[in-house]
């Protein structure tokens, strides 16, 4: 009953009847029942509780309240309106259902006795006391309530305030409770999970960050504090890179966390980097990561997890140091060693084995070690010695041949020994084998040398020479013969002494030996068997016996009489280059080709450059030299090109003043060092002059307009290639007008003047490719390259009114000229240059015809 809501007419029938039951004896039918009526008139005018009811009772108002009260009736949220004194004088349906309260009617209608809240809901009394309502002023509250239920606990968010608009002006509180146990429990559930997280992240052993998609730090647990040396605060919010990378690995690391955060690489499963403790210790961590994402895959951070490997790091370092170290020296080991497994198959070998048995490594891995020995009984052998050794604990060592790829068997020493683990396991077997037949090699080895040492005593230039401790010689070798001129038989048994040319050497050279037991590079002269002299370089040394007596003496020498005469002719034409180099009135320099140094510099360098010698020998190449490197590479392709032997460059002196200089090189050694020798010559005179030749050859000396060679060899080209790409070209013939009148009427002299002023005009009005020539009298021509007839004449006619506007000084008097001209532009079929200007000039004399000062297109 208390959940379903009554109709209106089950609540009319009802209340038609409890009215009935309240009818008594004596009182009037009619005026009970219209009492009645019209107290359910009022009542569905203004329905709803006491507390809702308006007072004045106006249409608008009882509208609205009607509307409230609907929504009253029908709130899934139970309401509660409370008196000052927190007793309960009306409440909604689900109020009622809530405290269980029966008579939902009465409550909803507020006809309800007022019943103590601590009495309907003794759970909710309790803290809204506790709150202080009504009490120092508070007026409104909000908070949160349990209510244990018969079906389990439920939560309720409490909104309590004063309401003071009673019908009876009373005061009072409206009550509203607002389901909120799904989201206590969400959030108890969460919370669980939380710190079930938390504590899973504190216990495990690995460093647990979650950083933004910033790269703050989110979140890190308990582990990573303690092992950073941080507390949390000092992380939190901090950019992760930045607090704990070291500077070296930031910039990578921070492009690697963007990369994957951005999404744009594939995160990578494992990562060691170090990190930077609070101490500044740094540990090796292995790092993991795994990107953050929304539910749509937004990537919002990260999680990274590391586990401190600092330790794990060195073991392995040290591991594979020993490794790598006890792998070379078994590589690098002259002898042979095979690991073999416990069953005696090849595991590995070093190079000395494959050169020792002649196989390859590969070859011989896998392969049963038996097939290295010469036969089954030999392989019984080894096995049995090996397992004797190894019984007793021992190396087994023992000799026994072998066998070669190619079947050659050798004598070899062999070791045996067992490898084995930490638990004492057999992990294998290593077998060390020396080839003692390198014996003898050795041995034949020794006989070559020695047949070697024959060859070269018999051979070589140096004589050698063995003589007893009183200068008898012993021994001789045939250069010894050869340089001295004796036969062997005329020295052995001879004293060295009558070898000497001078008593002071031999008694210099006895003692020295005496004194030191050996001299190297003394230089003396010795005594042929004709009596003529040979400067030598001699090497001597005591010969010792076992116990460290001298018993003889032992000497090697050299005849350096040409290397003495070469240094003596060097000498000289140092002497003489010098003289020649001081007293040429040449420029020259000697210079380090590689550093481009000044060594030296002559007295007439000096003069030409204006630097004393000492302050040139200090200098560099590169002071004197004007030119940059891309002209000076230039000039040496041009001299190369032409066939000169020499550079045409340019020179500055210690004035700044710069000269043209021809520079000739060449390569000289001077006390052994590799130097370029240089002599120059000033050119700068002839340069000019060839400069002036060369325009005096091609202008004109009056107007300075190329003159009529020049003109037809520069317009020849431009034709050319104007037909060969293409290209439009136009031609320009001029001719002043009357001139003949000019020179009549003012002279000679005023023509002239004219002809210049004209030339200057015109040059100034064209363009640096155009070329302007004089072919003649007061005959002009121009070539206008990649110009169109059209353009031509325009030029032509700019030309015409300027020059028809010059006026030309002379004296006293000023002239004025004009022009004719014709223009035309190449054509196809021209050939040559002149046919184009034969055109011009067809076209120059009909602008003569038509009454001159024109220009006319031909
Ligand atoms: P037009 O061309 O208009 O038919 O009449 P013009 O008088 O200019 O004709 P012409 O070609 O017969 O005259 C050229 C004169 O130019 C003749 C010659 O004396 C003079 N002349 C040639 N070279 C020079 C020079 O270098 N200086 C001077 N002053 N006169 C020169
Ligand atoms: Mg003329
Ligand atoms: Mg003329």
């Amino acid at each position: 009953m208390k959940n379903r809501r009554t109709t209106p007419e089950e609540r009319l029938r009802k209340r038609v009847r409890e009215h009935a039951a309240r009818l008594r004896d004596g009182d009037d039918p009619v005026e009970f029942w219209a009492t009645f009526c019209e107290a359910l008139l009022a009542e569905s005018a203004e329905p709803g509780p006491a507390a809702m009811r308006g007072a004045d009772g106006g249409s608008a108002a009882s509208l609205r309240a009607s509307r409230l009260n609907t929504l009253f009736l029908s709130l899934r949220t139970p309401v509660l309106l409370l008196d000052a004194d927190f007793a309960v004088e009306v409440m909604n349906p689900a109020a009622c259902e809530l405290t269980g309260a029966a008579d939902v009617e009465a409550w909803c209608r507020g006809d309800h006795a007022p019943v103590p809240l601590k009495e309907l809901a003794p759970w909710l009394e309790g803290p809204l006391e506790a709150e202080g309502l009504g009490v120092e002023g508070v007026e409104a509250c909000r908070l949160d309530v349990p209510v244990v239920q018969r079906h389990g606990e439920r939560h309720f968010s409490v909104a309590v305030s004063l309401a003071a608009d009673f019908p009876d002006r009373r005061t009072g509180y409206a009550v509203v409770l607002d389901d909120i146990t799904d989201r206590v429990e969400g959030e108890r559930e969460l919370a669980g999970e939380r710190n079930r997280v938390a504590h899973y992240l504190d216990v495990i052993g690995a460093m647990v960050f979650t950083l933004d998609a910033a790269g703050r730090v989110d979140m890190v647990n308990r582990t990573a504090c303690r092992m950073l040396g941080y507390a949390e605060e000092e992380l939190l919010g901090r950019d992760w890179v930045d607090i704990l990378v070291p500077p070296p690995q930031r910039d990578a690391i921070r492009d690697c966390l963007y990369l994957v955060l951005s999404g744009q690489v594939e995160e990578e499963d494992e990562r060691s980097f170090p990190v930077t403790t609070r101490e500044g210790f740094r540990r090796m961590i292995q790092w993991q990561s795994q990107v953050l994402t929304t539910e749509g895959g937004l990537p919002v951070g990260m999680l990274l997890s590391g586990t401190d490997i600092t330790e794990q790091r060195v073991i392995e370092e040290t591991l594979a140091e020993k490794e790598l170290w006890l792998r070379s020296s078994f590589v690098a080991l002259g002898e042979a060693v095979l690991i073999l497994t416990p069953e005696m198959t090849i595991l590995d070998a070093n190079p000395a084995a494959e050169a020792m048995f002649e196989r390859s490594q590969a070859d011989l891995q896998g392969e049963p070690v038996s097939g290295l020995h010469v036969n089954a009984g030999h392989y019984e052998d080894f096995l049995a010695r090996s397992k004797a050794a190894f019984e007793a604990g021992e190396r087994a060592l023992f000799e026994l041949p072998l066998k070669r790829r190619k079947g050659e068997i050798f004598p070899a020493d062999q070791s045996v020994s067992l490898i084995k683990g930490d638990d004492g396991a057999t992990l294998g077997v290593v077998n060390v084998i020396r080839d003692i037949s390198d014996r003898k090699y050795a041995e034949a080895e020794l006989k070559r040398s020695e047949e070697k040492f024959r060859r070269i005593f018999e051979t070589i230039e140096e004589g050698y020479m063995v003589t007893d401790l009183e200068g008898t010689v012993l021994m001789v070798n045939p250069a010894t013969c050869r340089l001295l001129q004796f036969e062997e038989s005329e020295l052995v048994g001879r004293n060295i002494d009558t070898l000497y040319r001078q008593v002071s050497e031999r008694v210099g050279f006895r003692e020295a030996l005496q004194a030191k037991g050996a001299i190297r590079g003394l230089q003396m002269t010795a005594r042929r068997k004709d009596g003529t002299a040979i400067v030598i370089e001699a090497n001597a040394h005591q010969v010792l016996n076992n116990q460290g007596e001298p018993v003889a003496m032992e000497g090697t020498f050299r005849d350096i009489t040409r290397r003495i005469e070469a240094e003596r002719v060097l000498r000289e034409s140092e002497k003489q280059y010098r003289a020649f180099f001081e007293n040429n009135h040449a420029i020259m320099l000697l210079t380090d080709p590689k550093s481009e140094r000044i060594i030296d510099a002559n007295p007439a360098a000096a003069d030409f450059y204006g630097y004393p010698i000492e302050v040139m020998r200090t200098m560099n190449l590169s002071q004197i030299n004007a030119l940059g490197r891309d002209e000076m590479f230039s000039e040496m392709r041009r001299s190369m090109d032409e066939g000169r032997t020499y550079f045409i460059v340019r020179h500055r002196l210690a004035g700044g003043e710069l000269r043209d200089v021809e520079v000739y090189s060449g390569p000289i050694m001077v006390q052994g060092a590799q130097r370029l020798y240089s002599v120059i010559h000033d050119v700068t005179k002839r340069i000019e002059l060839e400069q002036e030749m060369k325009l005096l050859a091609t202008t004109d000396a009056l107007t300075g307009a190329s003159n009529r060679h020049q003109f037809f060899s520069l317009g020849g080209v431009e034709v050319q290639r104007a037909k060969r790409y293409d290209l439009p070209l136009a031609v320009i013939m001029l001719d002043i007008d009357y001139f003949k009148s000019i020179n009549d009427t003012y002279g000679h002299a005023a023509g002239d003047q004219v002809l210049k002023a004209l030339s200057g005009a015109v040059s100034s009005l064209l363009r640096a490719p155009d070329i302007f020539g004089r072919l003649g009298g007061e005959e002009f021509a121009v070539i206008l390259p990649q110009t169109g007839i059209d353009e031509g004449v325009e030029v032509a006619e700019r030309l015409r009114s300027t020059l028809a506007g010059l006026a030309v000084e002379v004296g006293e008097d000023t002239v004025t000229f004009t022009v004719s001209m014709g223009v035309t532009r190449v054509s196809p079929g021209d050939k040559t240059v002149e046919e184009v200007l034969n055109r011009a000039d067809e076209a120059l004399y009909k602008a003569k015809r038509m009454g001159r000062n024109r220009v006319v297109r031909g």
